[in-house]
């Protein structure tokens, strides 16, 4: 008899297996809560990282789709201090897919659902529980009482997800507060706007807090303000509210909500610990954010596409044995997870920090080993001591994390820290369009980058 795979949740993660299985042959069911595909906004836009993102892409045979809707000139970033003050400037090299192209993500998400039959997606199937067999396998039960019933469970329901409390008793917790609003078609109507954002990412950081903005593909601006906060997220509906946080900020950065296209959408930004993992339990296993959600640093979605060509990788190895499959896939997932997890944390409390933009600066802009005062604001590699990271903010992962290597299955991807076995390797910044492998010199540099020192 056929296995019958329910994947619940199409978002990045659970659209991404669902294609590399059918590729394969393998057909899967993804429940989805959302009535259609356009039922909400999906935000933002992403940079696709070689070593996951595009990597599952390629396992899905989509780059060159990707490469027709990425925006390689998104990866452009600014950064400023409230008094308007530009402290770094980035632009990539024109047209370079080497690096992390940004996509927005509805197109990366339409991109992925118009890879895989229509039938795969069952939408408006909200899980609201996963009970187990006798025999094995769970029986689904969903929002308005349909029930089915499948062999094996991939919960990529998110970071609320009803699966995982089938593997861990985990629990997320608050991180910080998050405010979102739109700026319409910011060429015609907010051209000052347009311009203080770019092609790409705006960055504008305070004193525990953090104004941001980014240029989406339909020229519309999506801005968000990162507040460290322990006030009700709802609190921040009122613009009002919004305006006081960034009292005494140059007017021409809070233009930024002033030109919103309606009332700013708050939410609490949450994360599972750092060393969440389980006992492995047979037909049921997590990828993406039911797995490992961790703060907004550039890596979730990233991480749960190659969760997803991980797993799909493992099915179709034992398609007989998918216990084995996931058993094999999960000890991969938490090894390949913590210290990107441990990096995000250290990261996202350095953005919202009192030193922020001091921190922030140094670290695009600051030669390696050039002062003891320096020191990196995100520890957690020992490889790290000393040395300056130069990455844009969405990527300011350790490189030693993120490191190109070659894998036991023999795929370029990530490998956890290195620092033991090569304690002195300058080699592994990233190849990645601007961004210079300096392996022989003391600076890690950008050459498209530009900082403005007072
Ligand atoms: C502000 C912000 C910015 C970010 N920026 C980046 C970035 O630049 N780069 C990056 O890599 N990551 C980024 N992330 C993280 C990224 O968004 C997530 O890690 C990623 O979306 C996880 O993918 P997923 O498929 O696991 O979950 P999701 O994308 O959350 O998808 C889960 C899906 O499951 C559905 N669902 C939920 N519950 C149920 C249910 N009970 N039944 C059925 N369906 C259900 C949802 O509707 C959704 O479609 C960012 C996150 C935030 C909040």
């Amino acid at each position: 008899m056929t296995m019958r795979i329910a994947i619940t949740g199409g978002g990045l993660g659970g659209l991404t297996l669902a294609r590399i299985l059918h590729l394969h042959g393998i057909d899967a069911v993804v429940y989805e809560r959302d009535a259609h595909r356009a039922a909400r906004s999906q935000g933002g836009m992403l940079d696709l990282h070689p070593e996951t993102g595009q990597l599952a892409l390629a396992e899905a045979g989509l780059t060159e789709r990707f490469r027709s809707e990425a925006r390689p000139e998104g990866a452009e970033h600014r950064v400023l201090d409230p008094t308007g003050r530009v402290l770094v400037h980035h632009t990539p090299e024109p047209g370079s897919f080497s690096g992390r192209p940004e996509i927005d993500r509805r197109v990366l998400r339409d991109l992925l659902l118009d890879s895989l039959p229509d039938e795969t997606v069952a939408w408006g199937h909200r899980l609201t529980a996963a009970t187990p067999r006798p025999g094995g396998g769970f029986t689904l039960t969903f929002h308005d009482g349909h029930r089915t019933e499948c062999d094996l469970l991939v919960g990529a329901d998110g970071a609320r997800s009803v699966v995982r409390p089938l593997l861990t008793d985990v629990t997320s917790s608050h991180v910080f507060t998050l405010v979102e609003w739109n700026i319409s078609d910011a060429d015609h109507h907010h051209p000052a706007l347009a311009e203080l954002v770019g092609a790409g990412n705006l960055w504008c950081v305070g004193v525990n807090r953090l104004l941001a903005a980014q240029r989406l593909g339909d020229g519309n601006l999506r801005v968000g303000a990162s507040l460290r906060t322990a006030a009700d997220p709802d609190t921040y509906r009122d613009p009002g509210a919004l305006r006081e946080v960034f009292e005494g900020w140059d007017p021409r950065l809070t233009a930024l909500i002033d030109a919103a296209d309606g009332p700013p959408v708050p939410r609490g930004i949450e994360a599972v610990p750092t060393d969440t993992r389980w006992t492995n339990r047979p037909g049921v296993t997590l990828i993406g954010d039911a797995a490992h959600l961790m703060p907004p640093v550039g890596e979730g979605a990233n991480q749960a596409m190659r969760d997803a060509a991980e797993l799909a990788r493992a099915l179709v190895a034992s398609p007989t044995d998918p216990d084995a499959a996931i058993r094999d896939y999960e000890a991969e997932m938490f090894a390949r997870i913590r210290p990107v997890a441990e990096m995000s944390a250290r990261v996202q409390a350095m953005m919202l920090s009192p030193t922020a933009a001091e921190d922030i600066t140094r670290f695009f802009t600051v030669p390696v080993e050039s002062g003891s005062n320096l020191t990196p604001p995100s520890p957690g590699c020992p490889e790290t001591s000393g040395v300056r990271h130069t990455m844009p903010p969405c990527q300011w992962i350790c490189s030693r994390v993120r490191r190109s290597v070659t894998s036991r299955r023999g795929w370029p991807g990530t490998s956890g820290c290195s620092a033991a076995r090569r304690p002195s390797c300058p080699t592994t910044w990233r190849r990645c369009g601007s961004w210079r492998n300096t392996a022989s010199s003391t600076s890690n540099t950008c050459r498209n980058t530009r900082a403005t020192h007072s």
